[in-house]
């Protein structure tokens, strides 16, 4: 048996543990993995991409478990009603190739790019931030600024949009949360003064979301918008400004990410060795540091491997019989001819 994390035993444990305290957690998670990144089988995510989208399978392993998310981005989903991102994975055992967890990876990506923005600006950003600003106002949004107060204490977040509709959401959702939140009038009214700036917005265009005049000396940015060929958010001039653009795993970020505005010599820094001591993270408090977030495939593994550790033994999940295993291990028409007999 298989066990099986859906929409509703997600929905359930996300409300019943707490949104923030499940990123904080899965911020230790993600940074464990990240620190043992050479255990870990590394690809680029497989892209099938359409005019309006992309669909993407993201494998790793780390020689004992095997995972892969299936996930889609389609920024024009909205105006149809439907979610932009969409995902669900699997986690395997590598010794016998069985699966183990089946999950639903909508709700679990956003929490995983919450914890994953929470790691890179815990080791990137001033620590002692208190503002930020949040560009993007969609489903991505409330994670967000719930990670960047587990793992900076951020009191403060002032959101925009271009959806006016998607930014009287934010504020309603955050609305008790202890979050100072303040509807601002523009990406620049925003940013202005704000320590961390998060940019998750969705469209399929190299978009300017922000332009250099609008960063001040200090400031984090988590631009995690930008995760397609052909889908940025940042301004050239911002990547140029900056003392230190980290990465995840720069093969596919190169591909993906904000760089891909940038020639290839352009220098990056791994978020991992960042993490391990082996690169320098922000040296002065002056220092503009970027993470060009993409999502990478180590991430959602360790996501699953939480989960599956958390969920085991609660009712946040079931069995599913989705792997035919007759007793026989070289009888599988067994399961069949018996079925058969019976209906003969
Ligand atoms: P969403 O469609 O729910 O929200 C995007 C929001 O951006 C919308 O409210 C839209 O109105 C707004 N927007 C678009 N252009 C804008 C602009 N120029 N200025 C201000 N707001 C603008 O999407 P989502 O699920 O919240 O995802 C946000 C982005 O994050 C997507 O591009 C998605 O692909 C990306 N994403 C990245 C990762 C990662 O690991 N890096 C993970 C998940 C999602």
């Amino acid at each position: 048996m298989v066990q099986f994390v859906g929409v509703p035993q997600m929905r359930r444990w996300v409300s019943t543990v707490g949104a923030e305290s499940i990123i904080g957690s899965l911020m230790e998670a993600v940074r464990e993995d990240l620190q043992h990144w050479r255990r870990f089988d590394k690809t680029a995510r497989i892209a099938s991409h359409s005019p309006v989208g992309v669909i993407e399978l993201m494998p790793t392993s780390d020689g004992a478990q095997y995972a892969f998310k299936y996930v889609n981005g389609h920024p024009s989903n909205p105006a149809r009603g439907l979610q932009t991102v969409t995902a669900f994975g699997v986690l395997s055992d590598v010794a016998s190739g069985y699966p183990l967890l089946v999950s639903e990876m909508t709700i679990l990506t956003a929490l995983r790019t919450a914890a994953t923005s929470g790691v890179a600006a815990r080791a990137l950003a001033r620590p002692d931030s208190q503002t930020l600003a949040l560009i993007g106002a969609g489903s991505q949004a409330e994670f967000q600024a719930l990670g960047m107060r587990a793992a900076l204490g951020i009191d403060t977040v002032a959101v925009w949009d271009t959806d006016p509709a998607a930014i009287e959401k934010v504020v309603r959702n955050l609305h008790g949360s202890g979050l100072r939140v303040r509807a601002a009038t523009s990406a620049a009214d925003a940013v202005a003064g704000a320590d961390v700036v998060t940019t998750c917005t969705a469209d399929k265009t190299n978009a300017t979301v922000l332009t250099a005049d609008m960063i001040e000396p200090g400031m984090h940015l988590n631009a995690i918008g930008g995760d397609c060929p052909g889908k940025t958010e940042l301004d050239a001039a911002i990547l140029e400004r900056a003392d230190l653009v980290a990465v995840e795993f720069e093969e596919q970020t190169r591909i993906e990410g904000e760089i891909q505005q940038m020639p290839a010599s352009f220098p990056v820094t791994a978020l991992w060795d960042v993490l391990n001591g082996e690169a320098a993270g922000r040296a002065r408090a002056h220092d503009v540091t970027v993470f060009d977030s993409v999502g990478f495939a180590m991430e959602d593994f360790s996501a699953l491997k939480y989960v599956r550790a958390a969920v085991t033994g609660t009712d946040f999940v079931e069995e599913i019989d989705i792997v035919a295993d007759p007793s026989d291990p070289k009888d599988l028409f067994s399961l069949v001819a018996a079925d058969a007999r019976v209906g003969a």
